[in-house]
């Protein structure tokens, strides 16, 4: 009856609310665990981080795998959102079109210079 139909959605929405709930919570262990583990510094850009602004550093996965979470931190590496998102448009997963992020959210570069060989050749 009604009755009985109505429970069993309840409990059907109960128990997806479950899994959502521990999904997130394995995902914030293994922030928590690699925040534990490593200094809270960006490890492309150098940045730190602390206090509010630790929400903006996030754990990536060097293999891409979210899964793979061996204990010893192995597989993580804690990027500032801007790192993060660059570290995956280098390895883009569904298109050959990596995103283009506007200069300023780019990460500064002090070794890397695209253009210092073109310009040396205009001066010629
Ligand atoms: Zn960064
Ligand atoms: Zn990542």
């Amino acid at each position: 009856m009604s009755v009985n139909k109505n429970e069993r959605d309840a409990e059907s929405s109960c128990l997806s609310a479950e899994m959502r709930r521990r999904l997130e919570l394995r995902a914030q262990s293994y922030r928590e665990r690699a925040l534990k583990m490593f200094p809270w510094i960006c490890a492309r850009c150098g940045r730190e981080f602390g206090g509010r602004k630790l929400r903006e550093l996030t754990v990536h996965h060097k293999d891409h795998n979210h899964e793979h979470n061996p204990p010893d931190g192995s597989n993580w590496e804690l990027l500032c959102l801007y790192c993060h998102e660059y570290e995956h448009t280098k390895f883009p997963e569904t298109t050959g079109d990596p995103i283009r992020t506007d200069s300023s959210s780019r990460p500064p570069s002090s070794t890397f210079q695209p253009f210092a060989d073109l310009a040396r050749r205009l001066k010629k």
